[in-house]
């Protein structure tokens, strides 16, 4: 295995994201950069982003382009991402974020979006029982509780359920996938960077679909000398 990679992974919410990002962050060596958790971050220290972003969250709505755009653009000068890369998970959400991630990363480019494929029914089912860290992220549910009751196993922090996890939010999050985020699937399959991973299975399963997937994507982003040529790598 090469640590390092470029990453991106799309899928319904409730689809495993979460989970398989931060598995995908060890394997790989490589910063997970999860929108939702920042934000959530943000709005639970208060800060103007947190403030701003909080209606929308609790409403089931996406933050507006320029805001999410602003926030990722200063987590890419912060650390590694540049020259290691990164697993994004929630983001880009919308076309228009993608082309400017696009731009953002020249003269980089992404190696592989994986596309975690769920049933909906199966989610509906998953979200309706998805339990948090508010301090770490942590996913457990209600039939994978954490040793002590409702106290993080990773951190300590406290285990609850999202506010945006609510019947009417989840509706309006999974509408906004079908219109939003939908397309970007048949940006990045145009691209030759989709590939579909079947996310129902055992957590460790489908951590195994992933890895052999990006291994693969890898094998082939080395080889092709247009892309070595375009981001300036294995010369
Ligand atoms: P889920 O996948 O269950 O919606 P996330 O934790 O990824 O959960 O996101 C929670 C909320 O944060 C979203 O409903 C949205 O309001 C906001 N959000 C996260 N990422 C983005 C993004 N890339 N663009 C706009 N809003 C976002």
């Amino acid at each position: 295995m090469i640590p390092g990679a470029r990453l991106i992974v799309l899928g319904k919410q409730g689809a495993g994201k979460g989970t398989q990002c931060v598995r995908l962050s060890r394997h790989y060596v490589i910063p997970h950069i999860a929108t939702g958790d920042m934000l959530r971050a943000a709005v639970k220290s208060g800060t103007p982003l947190g403030q701003e972003a909080r209606r929308y969250m609790d409403a089931g709505e996406l933050i507006p382009d320029e805001v999410v755009l602003r926030m990722v653009g200063e987590r890419f000068d912060q650390d590694v991402t540049r020259e290691r890369g990164f697993v994004l998970d929630g983001f880009p959400r919308t076309v228009n974020q993608a082309e400017r991630l696009d731009e953002l990363l020249e003269p980089h480019e992404i190696d592989c979006v994986l596309n975690l494929k769920v049933p909906t029914q199966l989610v509906l089912r998953r979200l309706a029982s998805r339990r948090v860290c508010v301090d770490c992220g942590t996913n457990y549910s209600t039939s994978d509780r954490p040793r002590v009751d409702w106290i993080c196993d990773v951190c300590g922090g406290e285990v609850i359920q999202r506010e945006d996890d609510t019947e009417a939010a989840i509706k309006r999050r999974l509408d906004l996938y079908e219109v939003q985020t939908k397309p970007l699937i048949s940006r990045y399959r145009r691209q030759g960077k989709l590939v579909d991973v079947n996310g129902n299975g055992s957590p460790d399963e489908v951590t195994d679909r992933l890895v052999r997937a990006v291994d693969a994507a890898k094998r082939t982003a080395f080889f092709d000398p247009r892309r070595h040529a375009a981001s300036g790598e294995g010369q």
